[in-house]
């Protein structure tokens, strides 16, 4: 029975990427039958909303999607897509890794860390109101239900990957109740691990200032909504910006995976953008599907093509176009050494 999967082209040069993508995911030998699902720009005017029913009840089916990246549209009324899709389907987790890439220009070589960032909660929780015509009041929501769900997630994620340390990353010093039950249930959640993953943690801004400084003291992170926002940007500025950062959103009645960057209207069509971002979610998406070794291969082999540096496209130098540098994937993906055996 071939795997099926919710395909999600998206807006832009998403429909170019999920092509290069699903080709490279298809050359690893299992058996994929992808449901394409459209939703964003072209069913606003079909349909009427950029993210019809069809689209989440084709995720709850198959529990797990692909997602290129949507366009939201400015001042339409239409709430972004990717807000509503992790609220609707319950997507707890935001799963951000950021590595080092041999042939991505960036500040430091060794860069190996896992962002964990609760999803559902914290000042997104959209909770806020005037106070009168010059006052505004946003709600900081933080529970202990899903501030262990989340610590949960990020030390069994340590354990599943074999990484040796989770930071929760808070700013209780200031915010004793609601940064200070976060910790509370972080600590709680690590003395259940105790012996096995190491567990600290530290306040927000000395952590970003270390993350500048010292990435390599540094392992798994796990952090509220907003800082997790931020802080995982500033990560993937560590290892080369938003083209080559992959991303997964988790719940438990299934999981989207999507690239960090956006639908880069300019480039769409044009086969120029590069698929690297969603093929590493692709790879993401193996390794939660249990093909860990799979995944390693296809993680492998783009960076093979990254260092090898022959077809990369624009933004990293090279002048391949976005179905050149696939081909080179799928390539590369015969000779790929797992991506773990890599320095
Ligand atoms: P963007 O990430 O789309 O593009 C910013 C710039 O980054 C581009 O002009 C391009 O130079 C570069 N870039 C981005 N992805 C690239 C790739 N794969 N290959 C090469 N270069 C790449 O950000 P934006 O311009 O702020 O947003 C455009 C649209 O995307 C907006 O409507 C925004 O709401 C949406 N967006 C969607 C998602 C998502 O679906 N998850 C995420 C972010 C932004």
């Amino acid at each position: 029975m071939p795997h099926r999967i919710t395909l999600i082209p998206g807006d832009g040069i998403g429909p170019e990427l999920a092509e290069a993508t699903t080709r490279v995911l298809d050359a690893t030998g299992i058996a994929f039958e992808w449901e394409v699902q459209e939703a964003g720009e072209a069913t606003i005017a079909k349909e009427g909303t950029p993210l019809p029913d069809r689209v989440l009840e084709s995720i709850r089916r198959n529990k797990i999607a692909l997602k290129g990246p949507i366009t939201t549209p400015v001042g339409s009324g239409f709430r972004s897509v990717n807000v509503a899709l992790r609220q609707a389907l319950k997507l707890y987790a935001n799963l951000r890794p950021a590595r080092s890439m041999v042939g991505v220009q960036s500040r430091y070589e060794d860069v190996d860390l896992v962002i964990v960032r609760e999803n559902t909660e914290d000042l997104y929780a959209g909770i806020e109101h005037m106070v009168g015509p010059d006052a505004a009041e946003s709600i900081k929501i933080i529970t202990r239900a899903a501030s262990e769900r989340i610590a949960r997630f990020a030390f069994e994620y340590a354990v599943a990957n074999g990484r040796r340390k989770v930071t929760a990353v808070h700013k209780a010093n200031i915010m004793k109740l609601s940064d200070g039950l976060f910790l509370e249930s972080c600590r709680t959640v690590a003395a259940g691990y105790e012996g096995r993953i190491e567990f600290e943690d530290r306040i927000v801004d000395n952590m970003c200032m270390q993350l500048v400084q010292k990435p390599d003291l540094y392992d798994v992170l796990v952090l509220p909504n907003l800082y997790g926002d931020i802080v995982s940007d500033l990560c993937a500025g560590l290892v080369g910006g938003l083209g080559v950062a992959p991303g997964a959103n988790i719940g438990e009645d299934g999981a989207v995976f999507e690239p960090v960057h956006g639908s880069a209207p300019k480039y769409a069509g044009l086969n120029k953008a590069n698929p690297t971002a969603l093929i590493l979610s692709g790879a993401l998406m193996l390794r939660h599907m249990g093909f860990v070794e799979a995944g390693e291969r296809v993680e492998g082999a783009v960076r093979a093509v990254v260092a090898e540096g022959r077809r990369t496209t624009y933004d990293l130098g090279g002048d391949a176009g976005t179905s050149q540098f696939a081909d080179a994937v799928i390539e590369a993906l015969g000779s790929a050494a797992p991506a773990s055996a890599r320095a």
